[in-house]
């Protein structure tokens, strides 16, 4: 396999800085053989070389971490912080820049647990398998919030603004204190952290004066080791709707009656109102369909839908707490279905005592949704293209018939949902392909970037994005000749001056490598 090496940095000088790494770690934590450079390439990139690392370094504890960034300071080696680097659809395990060190946080996988409060304190390297068997084992009664494919950390998904389906399910919004490594190697406790033995850390989310937790969420600012998470009290109950629906623009009127019931607090997690293929994707795949190549024909659709009885779109929503509660709410959620046609409407009843739901509704990991990167067979993957909405009806069915034009137009299938917010909804749309399919993979990058203009004529921003596209996502933030950007790069050279922390993430560049900017 090719080395790949940073711009300005020459192979010896990185085989130094990775001799100084390993006196840190000790030489089986330097990863630097071909198989190991492999292992942390993007599989489902479009161009894997693309992000290729020069090597990975895994330390074991915060002063180990504080160590390493001090040497790559003196080295100027860009380290690129993962912790079980499991973001597939957004870079997997791969730095932003080509020949950074990959900064592997997975050993470090201490829980601590307030059984009081329901809040834990995790390292990068808890995998919400972890700290569900962590749960399990201790039989605390908390459950968790766990994204849809929950192979990754609980400190990772977070620091993405990954997403679960309980009301806990905005994970950024339950982080309470952290642990930070800065650029330079010192090491903060945010929060209350920052009292020497406060007991108040995962407790009250800002100490005095500016709270600085949101600063290392997708920002190249620090290397979080540890961090405090919030857990849902178990419910008594969780009660719930599958509901189907038969026509593409129904879509409209269901956030029209839903969207106020997220407002009111009725509706206290995000529902998730998905499309044929998001549930299709995990059952079957399109060869056993259709063989041609471009958007599947409707016929197609329909015999899919059929087969499975799955609606054009469906929605699943559910309720926690005391069983008077979440009944009086499944009767009001109900009633504003009063009058619209439905395909098929399914309540879900769990009680306290009965066999646990292993679903994601029910804080449990899950990794069959991963089923759907073999939609299209060979070797596959995808990317994610998730632009914010207002909360209304006829945006978001604007939105749709804008995407779903641009998908038969490059001949994809259309993969998306729409996660209602309190205020807003999270439009994921999954672009699946197969990297075996040349003719596809060269229409993906332009696929790509008509999504991301067609949205910004409208205002919608992405929330999360591919390595590839942090540039272009960065450069529609725009108001003021990109002000914020600005702003965020005169932070990244104050606290980075050697550039060496995830240089070019979520567009931030430091000087040492804005030459490396593109769009
Ligand atoms: P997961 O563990 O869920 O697979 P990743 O390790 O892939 O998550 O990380 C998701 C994103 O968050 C990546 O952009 C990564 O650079 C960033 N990140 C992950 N862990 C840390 C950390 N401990 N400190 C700072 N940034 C991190």
């Amino acid at each position: 396999m090719q080395r790949y090496l940073p711009p300005g940095l020459t192979a010896s000088e990185m085989d130094r800085a990775l001799r100084a790494f390993a006196a840190v770690v000790g030489d089986e934590w330097v990863l630097a053989t071909d198989t190991d450079r492999d292992t942390y390439l993007d599989h489902f990139a479009v161009d894997e070389s693309a992000h290729a690392p020069a090597a990975a370094v895994a330390p074991f504890s915060a002063e180990e971490v504080s160590a390493i960034v001090k040497l790559a300071n003196e080295f100027k080696v860009p380290l690129w912080p993962i912790s079980r680097g499991k973001n597939f659809g957004y870079g997997g395990a791969s730095p932003r820049l080509r020949g950074s060190v990959v900064l592997d946080l997975s050993r470090m996988k201490k829980i601590e647990f307030d059984i009081e409060n329901g809040t834990a304190l995790v390292e990068p390297g808890v995998g919400f398998y972890d700290l569900y068997d962590y749960i399990q084992e201790h039989k605390l009664p908390f459950w968790m919030s766990v994204p849809g494919n929950s192979w990754g950390s609980v400190v990772g998904n977070a620091l993405d603004r990954g997403v679960g389906y309980t009301t806990y399910g905005d994970h950024t919004s339950r982080i309470c204190g952290m642990e930070v490594v800065l650029p330079e190697g010192e090491i903060v406790r945010t929060g209350m952290g920052a009292m020497s033995n406060a007991p108040t850390w995962q407790a009250y989310r800002y100490g005095f004066g500016p709270a600085w937790d949101q600063m290392f969420v997708q920002s190249n600012y620090g290397i979080v080791t540890k961090m405090g998470m919030w857990l849902m009290p178990a419910p008594e109950s969780m009660l719930g709707f599958e509901i189907e629906f038969d026509k593409a623009d129904d879509l409209e009127w269901i956030i029209d009656v839903v969207g106020p019931l997220r407002r009111e607090g009725i509706v206290q997690q995000a529902p998730s109102i998905g499309n044929w293929l998001r549930a299709a994707a995990v059952l079957t795949s399109r060869t056993e369909w259709y063989d041609k190549p471009g958007a599947l024909p409707e016929s197609v659709i329909d015999a899919i839908r059929k087969r499975f009885n799955i609606g054009w779109w469906g929605l699943s929503t559910r309720f926690y707490g005391p069983l008077d509660i979440t009944e009086a709410t499944s009767k009001v959620f109900e009633r504003a279905f009063n009058g619209r046609s439905v395909m098929s409407m399914k309540r879900v009843r769990w009680e306290q005592g009965d066999p646990p739901e292993l679903s994601a509704w029910a804080g449990v990991p899950i990794t069959f949704p991963l089923q759907n990167a073999s939609w299209h067979g060979g070797r596959g993957g995808h990317v994610g293209f998730s632009p914010v909405l207002p909360m209304n009806g006829r945006r978001a069915l604007e939105q749709f018939h804008r995407t779903y034009d641009r998908y038969n137009e490059f001949g994809m299938d259309y993969h998306g949902s729409f996660a209602l917010g309190e205020r807003h909804i999270t439009n994921v749309n999954q672009v699946l392909f197969n990297k075996d399919d040349k003719d596809m993979m060269k229409r993906v990058d332009g696929f790509f970037r008509a999504l991301v203009n067609d949205a910004n004529e409208k205002g919608y921003g992405e929330y999360r994005t591919h390595l590839d596209y942090m540039d272009l996502v960065a450069n529609t933030y725009d108001f003021n000749d990109k002000a914020l950007l600005r702003l965020n790069e005169r932070v990244k050279n104050a606290l980075d001056p050697n550039g060496i922390l995830a240089p070019g993430k979520s567009g931030i560049w430091p000087t040492r490598y804005s030459g490396e900017r593109h769009s």
